[in-house]
């Protein structure tokens, strides 16, 4: 593709999006990843934390062998790596594992032990934004468990809407759902979720910078608690 080709195409991706999260706004999260399914078809992946398979439960239905994509940070909690692994083993689904260019020990050697409590947006940067901007190369639109009530940051989330660091179409089909929806359509479909989630944990990243949420915390409480950082960079 030349560069005007390429700019053609994402002024397309980038209307179809704003058109189709003024449409869709009030649609379900299974309408909505149909639209993605049939929009976008091979071009179309979700990416999971592992946290549930909710969405991609989802959007199996709309588009059966839909590419979930996962970042392995190589420091994740190894019941995340179990759901992951029974994701992969018991769904409709094809399970992509992303993974840093450096492993933590290279890491570690080259910008020293626990980069996560020093510089944690660079950790972050290096293990979550970077993999997964290279491996949304591919795609056109990506779609996200992302939900409104997690916290006042996410309060404003789209369920469609154009990510212009990323220039792709991305999909929050649960956007407006409640932790009730969740659990709700978990306990109906007998989706997958992590062990942790039953364990005091009501966000699940990676091990070092998680912790149990206390009574009356707001889910994402429990990530990088008592530093200023709430988000990876994947989201904002
Ligand atoms: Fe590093 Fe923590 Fe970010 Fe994981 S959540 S990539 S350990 S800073």
């Amino acid at each position: 593709m030349t560069t005007a080709q390429e700019t053609r195409e994402t002024e397309r991706l980038k209307a179809l999006a704003e058109r189709a999260g003024r449409a869709l706004e009030d649609a379900s999260a299974l309408e909505i990843l149909q639209w993605a399914a049939d929009t976008f078809g091979k071009r179309f992946c979700v990416t999971s934390s592992m946290e549930d398979a909710v969405v991609a439960h989802l959007a199996s239905r709309a588009m059966p062998g839909v590419d979930v994509v996962f970042l392995d940070t190589g420091y994740h909690f190894e019941e995340t790596i179990g759901t992951r692994d029974a994701v992969e083993a018991v769904m409709d689904v094809n399970v992509i594992t992303l993974t840093p260019r450096q492993t933590v020990a290279e890491q570690d050697a080259e910008h020293g032990p626990r980069l996560h409590e020093r510089d944690p947006d660079l950790c972050c940067f290096l293990r979550k934004v970077k993999p997964l901007e290279q491996g949304l190369t591919h795609y056109d639109a990506w779609a996200t468990g992302l939900r409104r009530d997690e916290s006042p940051t996410r309060a404003n989330t789209p369920v469609v809407a154009w990510d212009d660091k990323r220039r792709k179409v991305k999909i929050s089909p649960i956007a407006r759902w409640t932790q009730d929806d969740v659990d709700a359509y978990v306990a109906e479909h007998g989706v997958l979720t992590n062990p942790l989630l039953t364990d005091g944990y009501a966000s699940v990243g990676c091990a070092p910078c998680t912790r149990r949420v206390l009574a009356g915390e707001d889910a994402r409480a429990g990530r990088w608690a008592g530093r200023a950082k709430t988000e990876c960079g994947l989201h904002g």
